[in-house]
């Protein structure tokens, strides 16, 4: 029985998206499932490397109808409000989830690919070929999968991950607002458990999102309380919240962020963004990362893929290595990053160490970013 696509997509983000667009637009039949309706808000600080723009270029994506801000200067302030800034060595623009992954499935539709609103509750491979159920009940079939359905879904079970088996103490709280700060900054204000990140997307939207420790959470009854006692004992958010307008009824919450090692092919299936590692969000580079892997993933696709007969071993070794290489060093950068924000002593020396040394900061913000996707 001939297939219904060359590749099935599980999971319209970023990574999703992208793979959909540069496949479809390299003429490959491809399937997108997505759980969720367009537009739709996420959890996320919302700041892009501009890393990433030559190849949205390339695929004709132009992030600049969306009005995003620029930015090009970073802060970053202790639990106690001592802060130093910098420069950003390449630099990024702020846009909301909501409009990015919406101008990606507009686009996505265009360049072709079928998509399904639906969760993808199962995969198998069997006999050289897979077959996706959705929890509606329809099954499709395709020689490749993408999994580029995020941080966790009932099919890292399905798959017997290991990180799915641990508990993980990390939860993300995002909500936009009117309130007066720099265009062209991004800042980090780290609290007791966790850092919040301020920067504006389009159109003077300002987004606040932050990472917090359930121990340092857990102590108070909801997230207006532990905004209040613990998140506004940094100066910086102190004055931040005394005078911001919420545009959301509530912030968007969610809880079990895994940092863990994952694999980027699982069972054959070839994982892509955050289905493939998840970098600590003060690096501000996962959307980065998130394009790049299905930049790589596609472009190894164009090159191996065969409707009838392809080696399907050296896909899966290949894109493994390129994966790695390419971001291991940025994962690791980032856990040490996140190592040193979670000791107020670690903090305050390394904001000693770039007082005495600004130019510490730009190579250190170096070492979780990557180069622009296309060179110039
Ligand atoms: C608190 C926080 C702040 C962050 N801030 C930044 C930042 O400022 N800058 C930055 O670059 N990165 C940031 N990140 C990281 C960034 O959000 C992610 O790296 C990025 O969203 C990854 O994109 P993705 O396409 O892999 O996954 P996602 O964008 O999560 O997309 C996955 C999609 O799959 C769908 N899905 C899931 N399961 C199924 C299923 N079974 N069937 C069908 N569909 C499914 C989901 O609905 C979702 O739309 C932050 C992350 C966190 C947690």
């Amino acid at each position: 029985m001939p297939c219904d696509a060359d590749v099935i997509i599980i999971g319209g983000g970023l990574a999703g998206l992208v793979a959909g667009i540069h496949l479809s637009q390299k003429n490959f039949r491809v399937i997108l499932i997505e759980k969720q309706s367009y537009p739709h808000h996420k959890v996320c600080g919302e700041y892009v490397s501009n890393e990433v723009l030559p190849y949205l270029d390339q695929l004709r994506v132009s992030v600049d109808t969306l009005n995003p801000s620029r930015i090009n200067r970073f802060q970053l302030s202790t639990a106690s409000g001592k802060s130093v800034e910098s420069k950003l060595p390449l630099g990024g623009f702020g846009v909301s989830r909501y409009r990015l992954d919406d101008l990606l499935y507009q686009k996505a539709v265009l360049s072709g690919v079928q998509t399904i609103q639906n969760q993808a509750e199962a995969v198998q491979f069997h006999d050289n070929q897979f077959t996706v159920a959705t929890t509606g009940g329809q099954t499709y079939t395709a020689k490749l999968v993408i999994g580029a359905y995020g941080k966790r879904s009932i099919l890292d079970k399905q798959l017997n991950r290991p990180f799915i088996q641990q508990a993980s103490p990390w939860l993300g709280v995002k909500a936009h607002y009117r309130a007066d700060i720099p265009n062209d900054q991004v800042s980090l204000h780290n609290f007791e458990g966790g850092y919040c990140g301020l920067s504006q997307v389009e159109d003077g939207i300002v987004n606040a999102c932050y990472l917090a420790h359930y121990n340092s959470f857990k102590q108070y009854k909801n997230v207006a309380e532990f905004q209040e006692r613990v998140l506004r004992k940094n100066p910086f958010l102190n004055r931040f919240f005394a005078s911001a307008t919420p545009l959301f009824d509530k912030p968007l919450v969610i809880s079990q962020i895994s940092f863990s090692k994952k694999q980027p092919v699982e069972n054959h299936v070839l994982m892509s963004g955050d289905t493939a590692g998840l970098i600590h969000p003060l690096c501000g580079n996962g959307m980065a990362m998130a394009i790049h892997s299905a930049k790589i993933l596609s472009e190894l696709i164009e090159t191996h893929y065969q409707p009838h007969a392809f080696d399907r071993a050296t896909l899966e070794k290949q894109y493994t290595l390129a994966w790695t290489n390419e971001f291991n060093k940025r994962l690791t950068a980032g856990r040490a990053l996140q190592y040193v924000l979670q000791s107020p002593l670690a903090t305050s020396l390394v904001m000693q160490g770039v007082q005495l040394t600004p130019g510490i900061l730009p190579l250190i913000i170096k070492q979780t970013h990557g180069n622009p996707l296309v060179a110039a």
